[in-house]
């Protein structure tokens, strides 16, 4: 049996509950355990003598224990252990406070290793609450049997969750780390060379026992490259893939795009121009587009998307659109009925609960069928997937499950996806078999509204072409965006209720659902410096609140995402119809729903947000010729996050605003886990911009038939982290 692979409640020390717990850091095997990186370390290796230590040094001595006691201080009523040590230089005075056991543990005549800071006080030179290790006999600095753990060699700090302690996950890590012979090197010798990083098995040992900062560092880079390299051998599958892939041709339709261009009505940005004759040109291809498409919230990528729709019909190919929600997905089925209006296109929306189509006509609100039997509706979507299948559709709308369902088409050309950023090896072969041409691959085109700079884009992006719109159409009003101080909390109601009485309409965003919880999938990881979740409003309460005592005579609903699709819907319907005056809601408002009615977005505990997510929330509002507003509230006013907050207030460009959030945040935090799929840069970061480049270079023209084990670790890599 692989011992990588056993449970780590096999092992010894570990009961239900740190089981539990270090679950909730992601380890559940020795081979997690392993890949649970330190994110810093602390040099106690170096043991300096009592006679030579100054006031304010990290250090490690080596001491006899002379005398210990504990006591209850008089004021504070905590227990005080005091102890005198000596290393045959000097003595030194130890202090630890609230640690009753401590005096339980050490016993005159003892010999520990003590690591901490060295202090002065009016007696002299003293250390407070050290970390201790009983001397063993044996080799110092590595984390087998006998030999020390937490003190005196380089310390690494783990990220740490409630109820697990630094000593327990060094002391866990050292019971495993003798399997590391069984890890098997995924990076071919030869390929590890050219990259010139060490094998990885070393990588691991030297990155929890680390003899000096070099160790750390080369470990670190194998560990980051292997991060890195990954991302970029995937995209160069896919870009292998694509290029001997074949495309339908599609003809440049030039003058219906002229006229097109010329009914709207308004006058393209340039870089609107400039997108659409990128696709436009990559349509003209033999081989499959496969080009991202960025833009601002309200920058307009709709009529990209259309122009491309169009070209793409009118040379008799079928279009696919899907969105990441119901919701969006009618939005879109809306959108794009209206534009194409006045051709000869059939526009159809499928999705869960619906299955309707137009002739490029904007549909009633009534036709979503609800009064319809349940037998007719099963009826109207089999006919619907017939007229799919027959190519008398012409553009699909509809959420992901275009893919899973039972959806065949019968010339499908250009694939546009809305928020999912990308597809993998596995989604184009579905659609590819979909599409009702076994020869040709369609063309992709994937829209975010997610502002990623250009030059982070290549890392995790690697396969696409970018087409970025950056300029916003020039009747945008600005948003006014204000931080608020909390004793001027009544200030806004009040002018909310003016608003509200003029006509508009107002989103309340918080970071919660219920009050206690925590955040879905939230690790507080202690270390890290997250904040914390104790303090975060919750949309229930503030939901109460709000409905009760602020506004009681205004009509105020909430919104969250454990509620089901239908109710969602239903909200949402409501708030667009002007039935709901005020909508408290969690993140879920984020993605692309348009309400042009509602001009103030409230976010209480902004400081819990990506400043490119504030960013997606303030875009809510502004879609109109009514002026709007942003406030901000926070329950933490740390000066970090006051200075990130007042930088948002003065910025309104998305790209300006994720770069800012990049370097202070992360791409974790900025993009988040489930958006991108990116988060498996666990070490690695958008600073390691050497390593970044060494990565391509090293999976620039891969010859994957010759080293099967690069092509399966993308594989394995996909299913875990992508793409759900
Ligand atoms: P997004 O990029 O967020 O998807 P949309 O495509 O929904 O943005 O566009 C937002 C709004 O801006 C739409 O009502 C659209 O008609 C309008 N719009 C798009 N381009 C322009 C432009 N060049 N000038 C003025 N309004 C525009
Ligand atoms: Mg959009």
């Amino acid at each position: 049996m692989n011992g990588l692979k056993t449970k780590v409640n096999k092992l010894n020390r570990i009961g239900k509950t740190l089981e539990k717990r270090l679950s909730r850091l992601g380890i559940v095997t020795v081979e997690d355990l392993l890949f649970y990186f330190p994110f810093r370390y602390e040099d106690y290796s170096e043991i300096l003598s009592i006679a030579k230590l100054q006031n304010g040094q990290e250090v490690t001595i080596r001491g006899k224990i002379e005398l210990i006691n504990a006591k209850r201080s008089s004021r504070q009523r905590k227990i005080v252990t005091e102890a005198l040590i000596s290393d045959g230089s000097d003595q030194l005075r130890l202090v630890w406070f609230g640690q009753p056991f401590i005096s339980k543990t050490l016993h005159v005549g003892e010999e520990f290793y003590f690591s901490g800071k060295v202090k002065s006080d009016m007696f002299g030179l003293q250390m407070v609450s050290p970390s201790y290790e009983r001397v063993r006999n044996g080799e110092r600095g590595m984390g087998n049997e006998g030999h020390n753990m937490h003190t005196a060699r380089i310390v690494p700090m783990y990220p740490l969750t409630a109820g697990i302690t630094q000593k327990q996950l060094r002391f866990l890590v050292s019971q495993v780390i003798s399997h590391i012979d069984e890890i098997v090197d995924w990076v071919p010798e030869d390929v590890r060379d050219v990259a010139d990083v060490m094998e990885l098995k070393e990588a691991i040992r030297s990155i929890h026992f680390p003899e000096n900062q070099q160790e750390i560092d080369y470990a670190l880079k194998r560990l980051k490259f292997d991060e890195l390299f990954i991302l970029q051998l995937r995209a160069e599958m896919l870009r292998q893939s694509i290029k001997v892939a074949k495309a339908p041709k599609i003809k440049f339709s030039e003058k219906a795009i002229q006229d097109f261009v010329a009914n709207l009505s308004f006058e393209l940005t340039k870089d609107q121009k400039v997108s659409s004759w990128e696709i436009i040109q990559d349509l003209g291809k033999p081989t499959p587009m496969n080009r991202l498409l960025e833009g601002d919230v309200g920058s307009g990528k709709t009529v990209v998307a259309a122009m491309a729709t169009l070209d793409t019909v009118l040379n008799n190919y079928q279009v696919a659109i899907m969105a990441p929600t119901e919701v969006l997905a009618k939005q879109h089925y809306e959108s794009f009925c209206n534009l194409l209006k006045g051709h000869e296109i059939n526009v159809c929306l499928l999705t869960g609960s619906e299955a309707i189509s137009q002739k490029s006509i904007p549909p009633k609100a009534d036709l979503s069928g609800s009064e319809k039997s349940i037998k007719s509706k099963v009826a109207q979507r089999k006919n619907l997937l017939d007229r799919i299948n027959s190519g008398e559709m012409n553009v699909v709308i509809g959420t992901h499950a275009l893919l899973t369902d039972k959806v065949k088409f019968k010339n499908l050309a250009l694939v546009i996806v809305d928020e999912q950023h990308r597809f993998g090896v596995e989604q184009r072969k579905t659609i590819k078999e979909k599409s009702g041409n076994k020869k040709t691959t369609p063309h992709f085109l994937s829209m975010t509204a997610t502002p990623i700079p250009r030059s982070f884009a290549l890392t995790i992006y690697g396969d696409l072409d970018l087409s970025i719109i950056k300029q916003m159409p020039s009747n945008r009003k600005i948003i006014k965006t204000r931080l608020v101080d909390d004793h001027n909390r009544q200030k806004a109601y009040d002018f909310i209720r003016e608003q509200i009485k003029q006509g508009r309409q107002v989103f309340v965003i918080c970071p919660l659902i219920e009050q206690k919880e925590k955040d879905e999938n939230e690790i507080e990881i202690i270390n890290y410096n997250f904040t914390g979740s104790q303090e975060k409003k919750s949309v229930l309460v503030e939901f109460e609140k709000l409905s009760k005592q602020i506004f009681p005579d205004l009509k105020v609903d909430y919104l969250h995402g454990k509620m089901k699709s239908a109710e969602k819907d239903e909200i949402m319907q409501d708030f667009s119809s002007g039935k709901i005056d005020i909508l408290v809601s969690t993140s879920v408002v984020e993605v692309g729903v348009n309400i042009p009615n509602a001009s103030v977005m409230m976010i209480e505990g902004a400081e819990n947000f990506g400043l490119a997510q504030l960013h997606q929330f303030r875009g809510r509002v502004g879609r109109s010729s009514h002026q709007s507003y942003c406030f901000l509230f926070t329950t933490k006013n740390s000066a970090k996050s006051k200075e990130r907050l007042e930088f948002f207030e003065r910025t309104h460009d998305g790209f300006v605003l994720a770069e800012y959030d990049l370097e202070v945040r992360g791409p974790g935090a900025v993009y988040g886990v489930a958006q991108s799929g990116m988060m498996n840069l666990k070490i690695a970061t958008m600073q390691d911009k050497e390593i970044i480049k060494l990565s391509r270079d090293v999976a620039r023209g891969m010859d994957f038939n010759k080293y099967p084990s690069l092509k399966k670790k993308v594989g394995e890599w996909e299913s875990k982290v992508h793409l759900e």
